[in-house]
């Protein structure tokens, strides 16, 4: 501040990651936003919520403050799926654990409200934005209140947040109080009752006691996801209710490309000694654009960016490899040229009408729609100026891919293969059985295996030995321990090797967390299974690492808990009885 000439800040950020100034952090692209704005912004990083004195270092702020918990919620970030406090956290330095609060929204804001009185407190990021209705919390295991009234914060920002942002701050400077800010797309707010414009959903006294009235509010809320079709949403808590206003609209490509333009120094603050494996991860790979429109239950992404793909212009992207390979530390590789998911870059919806008016959680499930244009020659063309830049030498694509879009993307796909996979290509099926897959909103097994047969053959005519790694998730609603065995005999039949498996936790907001919570899919209305038993969770993590030794004795019990034992002798050899190799069945 002192170098700027500021003696006080117009807004202060609260964040629960370290300060790296990357576009990969949403509080760092927030900020230098609002400073291309003109406004005065500091940005405090994991503060010691308890001390009143770390918030105030740059003191009061003369609008607002803004808090977030970090690229992830707190909860997610310090438990693992079976509630084991983790050890690490990407997002500090040094990678340990522990810098941020539980629930640290709630935690930040208070203390930002102790430290500052009377000060407005604006709160976004995931955490806020998948909490801003009534949610299962799993780390409770009950349902929570939106995190605006737990909080006590006068705003809760939604979603990408830069032109709501934008939008408060503008208003702010011009004297009007965020309580006051009512009208403002991708925010939520407390009213003194339910406007009458909203669709009313039911209260939070009431979804909290009987899991058919969360499930119906979840349907109703998964209705306004379309930005240009959304009503306002609505729901009680005691008296008040907090009020969803409709989506942000989807950036334009100037603007996106705007945000990458902005002057990022792309690296961590200066004062950190140790590296932030996060950073370490991305600071060579580059964003293409946002959002996803697979709609995978479990996933958040669609919750927070939205369906509808936003791109960068090539130009953006080509400028930001050139600035990037100007780095002293740039070694000729770039790690990832992605998004949520790679393949989507410069795709769209090609029916303007049919897009204003959809109610699809996403494109491509249960069948792809008519209207989704999967053209892959911009993808394509951006792959191609990038691997003819000089100073690239190596790219990858680590993003994740759809793959049942790969047939409809026949140039994409052989770029992919030729060029970008270095040796490995992660793909998600999640699930190979029929019956999981649909309640995940994936693409079936067939899907999964004509890509794999594709993949094989065009990499042994290329001359190249690269192989497929394949993501799985244990424990997701609708998954039956007799599932899982045949998922298991699928690997084994098409020699694929789970490495890592992803046990299934229900995080705030998604669709596949209120199948969990309520024990039925609130989109069909059927019942679905549900993995609830520690001893549960583990056999189908253990089928699925069938091959590791210490995976024998559980997906023996597996094995005799579905009654299959006969497909023993396929997964474990011998009689198929033997828990541990040599050790008869007690
Ligand atoms: S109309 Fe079809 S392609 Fe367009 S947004 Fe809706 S589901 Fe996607």
């Amino acid at each position: 501040m002192d170098a700027r000439g500021w003696d006080v800040l117009d807004v202060l950020f609260v964040s629960g990651d370290a300060y790296v100034d990357h576009p990969s952090f949403g509080v760092a692209l927030l900020a230098r936003l609002l400073e291309a704005e003109g406004y005065r912004v500091g940005i405090i990083a994991q503060p010691d919520h308890r001390d009143s004195a770390s918030l105030q270092v740059m003191g009061r702020p003369r609008l607002f403050a803004a808090v977030s918990s970090g690229a992830m919620d707190s909860m997610v970030n310090h438990y693992t799926a079976a509630k084991k406090i983790r050890r690490d956290d990407a997002y500090t330095p040094g990678g340990k654990a522990g810098a941020r609060p539980n629930r640290a929204v709630i935690a930040y804001t208070a203390a930002v409200k102790g430290a500052f009185k009377g000060l407005s407190v604006l709160i976004g990021g995931i955490e806020a934005s998948l909490r801003r209705l009534a949610h299962y919390d799993y780390w409770d295991d009950a349902v929570r209140r939106s995190v605006l009234v737990d909080s006590k914060a006068d705003l809760l920002l939604y979603g990408m947040a830069e032109t709501a942002l934008l939008e408060v701050a503008r208003r702010a400077a011009a004297g009007e109080a965020l309580r006051e800010m009512t009208d403002i797309r991708g925010t939520a707010w407390m009213a003194g009752q339910v406007p009458d414009d909203c669709v009313s959903l039911s209260s939070f006294e009431a979804v909290s006691g009987d899991t058919a009235a969360f499930g119906e509010a979840f349907r109703l809320a998964e209705r306004e996801n379309n930005p240009y079709a959304a009503k306002p949403l609505a729901q009680l808590h005691g008296t008040r209710a907090v009020v969803v206003n409709p989506p942000a609209l989807p950036l334009g490509e100037a603007e996106l490309d705007r945000l990458y333009a902005l002057p990022f120094q792309k690296r961590p603050h200066p004062s950190y000694r140790a590296p932030i494996p996060a950073y370490e991860q991305i600071r060579f790979s580059i964003t293409s654009h946002r959002g996803c429109f697979g709609g995978c239950a479990f996933c958040a992404i669609t919750h927070h960016q939205g369906k509808l793909i936003q791109s960068r212009s090539e130009g953006s992207i080509l400028d930001e490899i050139d600035r990037l390979t100007k780095h002293p530390d740039f070694r000729g590789t770039i790690t990832d040229v992605g998004g949520p998911t790679a393949n989507m870059y410069g795709l769209a919806c090609g029916n303007e009408s049919a897009k204003i008016a959809c109610r699809r959680s996403g494109c491509l499930y249960p069948k792809p729609c008519k209207h989704l244009v999967v053209k892959d020659s911009r993808a394509v063309r951006l792959l191609k100026e990038i691997r003819q830049r000089r100073q690239v030498k190596h790219m990858f694509v680590a993003s994740g891919v759809r793959y049942d879009l790969l047939e409809q993307q026949p140039d994409y796909f052989e770029s992919l293969l030729a060029h970008h996979v270095g040796g490995l290509l992660k793909v998600a099926p999640e699930s190979t059985s029929e019956q999981v897959t649909r309640v995940m909103r994936k693409p079936g097994p067939q899907a999964f295996i004509d890509f794999l047969e594709q993949f094989r053959q065009r990499s042994r005519e290329l001359g190249l030995r690269q192989a497929v790694v394949p993501y799985l998730i244990a424990g997701h609603p609708g998954c039956t321990v007799s599932d899982m065995v045949d998922v298991a005999l699928f690997m084994q039949q098409h020699q694929l090797r789970v490495e890592q498996v992803q046990q299934f936790t229900p995080t705030p907001g998604t669709l596949a967390t209120c199948m969990y919570y309520t024990g039925r899919d609130p989109l069909t209305g059927e019942s679905v299974h549900v993995a609830r038993t520690e001893r549960e969770k583990k056999q189908q993590k253990a089928l699925l690492l069938w091959q590791l030794p210490e995976s024998r004795k559980l997906v023996a019990e597996a094995l005799r808990a579905c009654s299959r034992e006969n497909d023993g002798r396929t997964l474990l050899g011998g009689d198929g009885q033997r828990g541990e190799r040599g050790r008869p069945r007690r």
